[in-house]
């Protein structure tokens, strides 16, 4: 790319590095859900000057001298983030997801009170009361799951929300293929007195482009990422809505505080930019058919994959990812998987599913989405094209397992890794992946 024509002269090291990566990028299906391809124009924010600025506070209050840029900068993202979901009230410090969760555990609780959220297992992430996370560590976390069928078990949340009393609950999730409950979890919350926060990092797209119910009218609070379907820099938002503040008039300052002084020091300005630059993009009507391109390719692969035979939790989706269930091949098979997609060209992480018969570091499924892939302006035919490909070589895996004795395994999957980049299969999809991504450049 001609921005890193100085890298080139001066670091030949990293700028190779980048230009790798660049290449793994261009010839990969990208299918990790939480991955996607940002702008030019927000790699060029993120690239700006901004990065020189120190300016700890917020606009108008700052503890610098020279913010009289960033105060506009930081405000326009703000005003962009308030129109893009309609609430009265947004903070676009937060440097990414987990601090942006963090700071509202900050705002609305004290360390050893109750919380819950949906467990890890079972999609939720580490930020919702995950025992090795500082939600788990700090607070005292309760977790509700999802049923055999994927979907929330609202009586169990309900039963442990009347039991336990959280403080704040959390909806949202990193992996799952519903459309989230917000009117119910609403009313478990409401019931209980506790704070409702939604996390959509990963829907937050879809919610500004209309292709996902909107929790506004439901929760006091919500979380984003601005790296995944929004389609931004890595950074985070923390909104608070007209239902939050009826709750607790201080609750904006309250998370204000939370994120500086209480946990962060001066803000990436050059993120902030870049933020707002990608929720303008957002607010263009062409963002609308966008997120509802995800979902069409979504429901398109996951038609496709069923049709070739491959399992997938709650059997399909409703929005831009889904888990394919591999124990009706083995469990703990969602390695083989991985890695044999990675050597035919296809990027997915292995995953959880719902009453995973194995460990969540040898967890039985694999988890793939659509919003990259979209971005670079692939549609169903694709998608029918790529269902075909992964079927194909997760057929290809099917007489490896796991072996029994847990010493054994890093040595057996290695030994299949070097194994499956000779498959001839995988070589030859690796081919026709590559020649459909050149179909869809990147970044010209
Ligand atoms: C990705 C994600 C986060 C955390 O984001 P990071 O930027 O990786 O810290 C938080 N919550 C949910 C639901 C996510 O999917």
């Amino acid at each position: 790319m001609d921005i890193l024509k100085k890298l080139a002269e001066t670091d030949k090291e990293v700028f190779e590095l980048i230009q790798s990566e660049l290449k793994r990028e261009e010839e990969c299906l990208e299918m990790i859900p939480s991955e996607n391809f940002v702008s030019k124009a927000v790699l060029e924010a993120m690239g700006s000057v901004f990065t020189n600025k120190y300016s700890e506070g917020y606009p108008g209050k700052r503890y610098y001298g020279g913010n009289e840029f960033v105060d506009k900068v930081e405000n326009l993202a703000i005003e962009r983030a308030k129109k893009a979901f309609g609430v009265p009230r947004a903070n676009v410090q937060p440097y990414s997801g987990t601090p942006a969760n963090f700071a509202v555990y900050l705002a609305t609780c004290q360390p050893g009170d109750v919380i819950m959220g949906q467990a890890l297992p079972d999609g939720g992430h580490l930020t919702h009361g995950w025992k090795t996370s500082f939600s788990g560590i700090f607070y005292k976390a309760v977790q509700y799951h999802v049923k055999a069928d994927g979907y929330i078990d609202f009586e169990e949340a309900r039963k442990l929300a009347l039991e336990h009393r959280p403080k704040l609950i959390w909806v949202g999730a990193s992996a799952y293929v519903r459309q989230f409950p917000f009117k119910e979890m609403a009313e478990i919350a409401d019931e209980v007195g506790a704070y409702l926060a939604a996390d959509v990092a990963h829907i937050s797209g879809l919610i500004i482009g209309g292709a996902h119910p909107s929790p506004v009218p439901y929760v006091h609070i919500i979380t984003t990422t601005t790296h995944k379907t929004l389609r931004g820099p890595r950074g985070a938002i923390i909104m608070v809505t007209e239902k939050g503040l009826q709750k607790d008039p201080e609750l904006a300052e309250k998370i204000d505080k939370a994120v500086f002084p209480g946990l962060q020091g001066g803000p990436h300005d050059q993120t902030t930019a870049a933020i707002a630059v990608a929720l303008g993009e957002a607010l263009m009507p062409e963002f609308r058919e966008y997120a509802h391109q995800i979902v069409r390719n979504a429901k398109a692969l996951a038609a496709g994959l069923m049709e070739k035979g491959l399992k997938l939790v709650s059997s399909g989706t409703e929005n831009h990812l889904m888990l394919i269930d591999l124990t009706t091949i083995a469990k703990g098979h969602g390695v083989f998987a991985q890695e044999a997609l990675e050597a035919a060209g296809i990027t997915v992480n292995k995953n959880t599913i719902p009453l995973d018969p194995s460990s969540p570091f040898y967890p039985s499924g694999v988890r793939l989405g659509t919003p990259a892939i979209t971005t670079r302006g692939m549609k169903e035919p694709e998608m029918e094209r790529i269902a075909g490909w992964i079927a194909a070589v997760v057929n290809e895996t099917r007489k490896y397992a796991l072996p029994a004795g847990k010493t054994e395994i890093s040595g057996y999957v290695k030994k299949f890794k070097d194994e499956i980049k000779g498959n001839s299969v995988v070589k030859k999809v690796r081919e026709e992946v590559k020649e459909l991504c050149s179909r869809f450049p990147l970044y010209m």
